[in-house]
Parts: structure tokens; sequence; C-alpha cells
């Protein structure tokens, strides 16, 4: 029997066992380890807690502070487990893939610039200098946030599944979870290789988590949206910036030379791999701004799936006593994490649940209505 088992080894089910192993309490983790159904392994690792808002809800505010948190936390997963998971003070370009989408660059800028007196519209010569003369904006507006830093998301979420073996939270491996019942006063967690007992059970089972929870979750229209990556690596291109285009492209500069480019979004897909047409989308929507990625080496693809909320607002409640769910946090699960790990933790262990959080409830979700 745990003290708390938790379904899904994610950074989100990751991030709480490691947040609730400080309690010295018996902590379980259970994943079906199905190569390409983890989001968090696959993610392009942006900080974008600017870039993803152009107005104040409860998920922006969430997100400034959670992305506080990464300059320390690598020194911490350095210090405790030997992983550099690249945090990188690049900051972000968010650039208008053609001039007709020039008013949401300003719609954005002037919701931003308001909070934040660092972001600002970008000059061409400023754009040269972030981008080693690689970014031509003549016709086309960009705005520069200076604070959405990114991180290498393959190896933050294997930093935290080496902390967690460090800290003895028993991992229960290619272990699928069928259903969840009570049984003489706790949960039973059933398995494709039997069963396990807890007092405190959470679901942070990413695009998935709706299977288990079928009657609470249905009305919230979870579902997983496919995106589509490719590395590419090319000696002289030298990207200091992040570019984030208002077409969903975006160009993360990786250690060696290395620029992410990400990503497609399939609705209601959660198949794996990588389409040609993705990657047809992907260089097109990369090339139009930064021609010299013609000439990059392409060294991997693949493809994750992100869980989506039909409102876009995640979920972290209690749905019924000692059961929990952590879910729908879509593209900005790693930016959120640390902060998820904390406040969840914290709720579990005291029964109390973190006013914080009080916007993100199951029943609270309007439908049909976006956040921002
Ligand atoms: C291409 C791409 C790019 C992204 N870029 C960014 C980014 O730049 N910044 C950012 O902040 N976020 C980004 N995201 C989003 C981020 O990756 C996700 O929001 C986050 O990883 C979700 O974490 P999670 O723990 O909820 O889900 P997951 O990582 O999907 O983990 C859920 C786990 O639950 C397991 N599971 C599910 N059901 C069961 C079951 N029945 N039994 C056992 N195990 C089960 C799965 O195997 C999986 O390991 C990106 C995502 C994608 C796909």
């Amino acid at each position: 029997m745990f003290d708390v088992l938790i379904i899904g080894s994610g950074v989100m089910g990751m991030s709480v066992a490691r947040n609730l192993k400080h309690n010295q309490l018996n902590i379980g983790i259970i994943d079906r380890d199905i190569d390409g159904m983890h989001a968090s392994y696959k993610a392009g690792g942006m900080l974008g807690a600017q870039n993803e808002f152009s107005n104040d809800s409860p998920t922006y505010r969430l997100a400034l502070k959670s992305q506080q948190y990464f300059k320390h936390l690598n020194e911490q997963l350095l210090s405790e487990v030997g992983s550099d998971i690249e945090y990188k003070e690049t900051g972000l370009i968010k650039l208008a893939y053609e001039p007709k989408d020039n008013d949401k660059v300003i719609a954005q800028y002037n919701f931003l610039a308001n909070v934040n007196p660092n972001v600002r519209l970008l000059e061409q010569q400023e754009a040269h200098r972030l981008t080693s003369n690689n970014l031509n904006i003549e016709d086309i507006m960009a705005l520069y946030i200076p604070n959405d830093h990114q991180i290498n998301a393959n190896k933050y979420t294997k930093a935290l599944y080496k902390s967690l073996e460090q800290n003895n939270v028993e991992r229960i491996r290619h272990t699928e979870v069928t259903a969840i019942t009570k049984d003489k006063g706790m949960y039973k967690v059933i398995t494709n290789k039997g069963d396990y007992y807890a007092p405190k059970v959470v679901v942070a089972g990413g695009a998935w988590s709706h299977k288990l929870l079928q009657a609470q979750l249905k009305e919230r229209q979870l579902t997983g949206v496919k995106g589509e990556v490719i590395l590419m690596e090319q000696e002289d291109l030298d990207l200091q910036s992040t570019i984030f285009m208002t077409n969903g492209c975006y160009l993360v500069p990786k250690n060696k030379n290395r620029v992410l480019i990400g990503a497609t979004s399939h609705f209601d897909d959660y198949s794996v791999g990588v389409s040609q047409s993705g990657v047809d989308w992907l260089m097109e929507s990369a090339t139009r701004h930064i021609p010299q990625l013609k000439y990059a080496r392409k060294l991997k693809q693949w493809s994750g799936v992100r869980p989506h909320i039909g409102n876009e607002i995640p979920i972290m409640d209690e749905i019924e006593k000692g059961l929990f769910v952590i879910t729908g946090h879509y593209r900005n699960g790693i930016l959120l994490s640390p902060i998820v790990g904390e406040l969840m933790s914290k709720w579990i262990v005291t029964d109390t649940k973190p006013q914080i959080l009080n916007d993100f409830t199951v029943e609270g979700c309007v439908l049909n209505g976006s956040h921002d």
C-alpha cells in the first residue's frame, strides 16, 4: 500500500512526486511507458509565460510565477542528480508570420508592455543583433520578450525521473491503469499487472486522463493535440533568441548549433510519428523568415500529444476525497510543472487547497470560451 499513488510519469506526475518526497511519504508512480505517448519528453522547452498570453488570466499569472522557478531548479537538479537541463536565458521574439498578423503582435504588445516595461517592439537593427543578421522584419511586426527563456524539456523530464529514482519513489513501469475503484475506504488502482491500493491517488495521465475519469471529465472536452517537431543542425546560423511566429511555428536555438523547429497542431490526433506534410509545413514556415535554415541538416524528428481542454483552462482539482486530477496544460505543461508540483503536493499533504488553485477546478471550467 502507498500513501500516495500517482498515475502518469510526465512532468506533472513527477513534479508532484518529487515535492511529496520531502514529506517522507511512501509514493508510487505508475506509467505504461509507450514511446511517443508522453508529451513531456517531446516538448520545445519554451518557458513562454508571456508569449502564450494576450490577456490577463489566472493561468497567465500562474505561468509568470512558475517561470521564476527554473533558474534555481536548474541548479538544484544539477547538484541533486548531475543533470543539466540547459536553462538558457535566450528571450523570445514574437513575430507576425505575414503582414496581416501585425495587428495580433501589436495587441499582444499592448497587453504585455503594460505589465512588463522590458517587452518592446523590435526595430530591424535589434532583430539583426538578436539573430546574427538572420531575421528581416521590413514589412512585419515583431516584439521582444526578454525574459521568456527556455530549457531542454527532454533533459528536464529525464532529470525529474532520476530524482525520483534517487529519492526512492517506487516507479511502476510498463504498467497500464485500466480503472480506479473504491475498496474498504481506499482507492484501488487496477492495472494490467495487478492491483494497487492508496488512500490518495493523483491522475496525471496527460491527454489520456479522461479515460480513467470518464464521468468527471467527459464534459470538459479533454482531447489530445498532436505536435510534430524536427531538430536541425547548422554551424553558421547562431540564432540567439527563440522565434515564435503567429502561425504557431517556432524556432528554439539549442546547444551544439541546433535549432528545434515546432510544432504542428492536430486536434484529437493520438497517433505517433511525423508525417511528410508536417515536415513540409515546419520547413516552409521556418524558412519564410530564416531562409538560412534551408541549408540545415535534419538530425531528428518526433511527435507528442498535448493535453487540451475546451476552454484552455487546465485542471488541478480534487474530484472526490483523496482523488486528485492534474491535466490540460496544453502548450505550457513544462512551464507550469514546478509550481503545480509544489501546490498540489501541499494540498495532498495538508488536505487544504491552496487558494491560487481556485480557478482550476473541474466544475468551474466554463466551456467553449477561451481564457485569452
Ligand atoms: C510538440 C510539443 C511541444 C511542446 N512545447 C512546449 C513548450 O515549449 N513549453 C511548455 O511549457 N510545454 C510544451 N508542450 C506541452 C507539454 O509538453 C505538456 O503540457 C506536458 O508535457 C504535459 O505533461 P503531463 O505530465 O500532463 O502529460 P504527459 O507528459 O503526456 O504524461 C502523461 C503520462 O501518463 C501516462 N499515462 C496516461 N494514461 C495512463 C494509464 N492509463 N496508465 C498508465 N500510464 C498512463 C502516459 O504514458 C504519460 O507518460 C509541448 C508539447 C508538445 C507535444
